[in-house]
């Protein structure tokens, strides 16, 4: 049960802060991606590292595809 308590902290987590962070190219939103472990912009397609779970958005580290 306290499994299952953290896991939905963490979520809530994850989506304050996504929604507080913006593509700094663009401006766009931005979208985990679960399978990749990598968040990309629904606007200019760039996609960011996680690392240890934090967005690194850095521009000259970020994929284009
Ligand atoms: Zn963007």
């Amino acid at each position: 049960m306290d499994n299952q308590k953290a896991e939905i902290l963490n979520s809530d987590w994850d989506e304050r802060v996504l929604e507080l962070l913006v593509c700094p190219v663009c401006r766009g939103s931005l979208h985990p991606e679960p399978d990749t472990l990598r968040i990309s912009c629904i606007a200019c397609g760039r996609k960011y590292p996680l690392e240890d779970g934090i967005p690194v958005l850095i521009v000259e580290r970020a994929a284009s595809k």
